[in-house]
């Protein structure tokens, strides 16, 4: 999205729920389970008590009856409403049922329906911002390195694809200045991950870890290292990460590359021998999705409408930089000589502009122009099934 009104672009949905309300217009709650009551109890404590709500629900013997005074309706009836904002109350495959039982009549995630975690935590996090101004960030990863000790032909952030004009590696003082600027206006995050490449090939991983423990550990809620398990930690490492509970996230492409499955079981094995905990990520037949980085080549418009629709998470914080997308700052940087360098946002508080408000909508998807440059040359995360790919192919 472009900015329009820079540093006030949410001054006006702070109370979307309540806007919603005084329009008239109704909230259906898809789910008339537990989660769906749940987050009927939330709206009446937060919103106006005007606010219009019902519950649509795929199970017949719900229909027409009534679960707290709010009446459950059928999908049929559901769909001749208008003027609705839509929350999916459900987890797994029921909200991935959902989602395409709504997106095969024509609806559109964040455009007509959204799930109740975003309901939830956006709203939380806008209330904090405009009544304490106290900034929550989601997700933010740190890349140390682009070496990697594999050479995944795929690789979102393009390691194997560096040319010498990229930055490798950050240095100690680097990451710790990138550290710092980061929460100098970030009062929590949510999720913070170091990443690479592969970060166990920085040999001062433990003094960061152990700079990151002591100085903010408490302002981070989940805290990860994320590893291909190729390198064995040592022993201060795997202390350090138990003190600090930072928990190692495997990217386990041992069954593309047999070779080194007797490494990441011996990774795991010496994680449980230290009682540092671990969390698997693709090795259960999770997918890529080709982000075709380095074949795409399309424009302005093409740009904004993948932009829009691909919902990256993967913030990335360098120097006094923070990324919106780490594959677009490592494809600009990696492939395209620099093209797209511009695409960050200033973590300089000496910048006018630059303030909490500023930082939210940013992370939120606002920037000048609409897109990222790289966004030109990829299909983004959302590109579609067609498009996944068996993970850790190598070159
Ligand atoms: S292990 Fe990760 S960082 Fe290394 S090449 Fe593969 S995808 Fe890229
Ligand atoms: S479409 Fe843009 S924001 Fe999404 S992954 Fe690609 S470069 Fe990043």
């Amino acid at each position: 999205m472009k900015w329009k009104n820079k540093g006030h672009e949410y001054d006006m949905k702070m109370a979307d729920l309540c806007a919603a309300s005084k329009a008239n217009t109704k909230i259906c709650i898809f789910g008339a389970g537990h989660r769906g009551q749940a987050l009927l109890r939330s709206l009446r404590k937060y919103s106006n008590s005007h606010l219009s709500i019902c519950f649509v629900d795929n199970c017949r013997s719900l229909w027409g009856i009534y679960i707290d005074g709010v009446e459950v309706i059928s999908i049929d009836q559901y769909l001749k409403m208008t003027n609705c904002l839509t929350v999916i109350c459900a987890t797994g495959d029921a909200r991935l049922e959902i989602s395409e039982q709504l997106e095969t009549k024509g609806y559109h995630y964040k455009q007509d329906f959204i799930f109740d975690v975003d309901l939830l935590n956006d709203r939380m996090h806008l209330f904090l911002l405009y009544e304490y101004d106290y900034l929550i960030d989601k997700y933010v990863q740190i890349s140390l390195t682009e070496k990697c000790t594999l050479m995944c032909r795929k690789c979102a952030h393009s390691c194997p694809y560096i040319t010498k004009g990229g930055r490798l590696s950050l240095t100690f003082e680097e990451a710790i200045k990138s550290i710092d600027c980061y929460f100098k206006l970030v009062d929590y995050v949510e999720y913070f991950d170091i990443l690479g490449g592969e970060p166990l090939l920085c040999d001062y991983l433990v003094d960061l870890v152990d700079y990151i423990v002591e100085k903010y550990r408490e302002r981070i809620g989940f805290c990860t290292i994320t590893t291909n398990a190729t390198l064995m930690p040592g022993e201060e490492l795997l202390k350090k990460c138990k003190m600090g509970n930072i928990v190692f996230s495997i990217s386990d492409y041992s069954e593309s590359v047999p070779k080194i499955k007797e490494r990441v079981q011996a990774f795991i094995k010496m994680l449980m021998d230290y009682g540092v905990s671990y969390k698997l990520v693709y090795g259960n037949g999770e997918k890529w999705v080709d982000l075709g980085l380095r074949e795409i080549d399309l424009d302005s418009t093409y740009a904004t409408n993948v932009f829009s629709k691909c919902n990256s998470v993967c913030r990335e914080i360098r120097d006094d930089k923070y990324y919106y997308c780490i594959m677009a700052r490592c494809a600009s940087e990696n492939l395209y000589n620099g093209d797209g360098e511009e695409d960050y946002l200033s973590l300089n508080l000496k910048d006018e502009v630059m303030n909490k408000r500023v930082f939210y909508e940013y992370t939120n998807g606002y920037n000048d122009k609409g897109y990222l440059e790289m966004c030109k040359h990829c299909r983004g995360l959302n590109a579609g099934k067609e498009y996944l790919i068996e993970p850790g192919e190598q070159i």
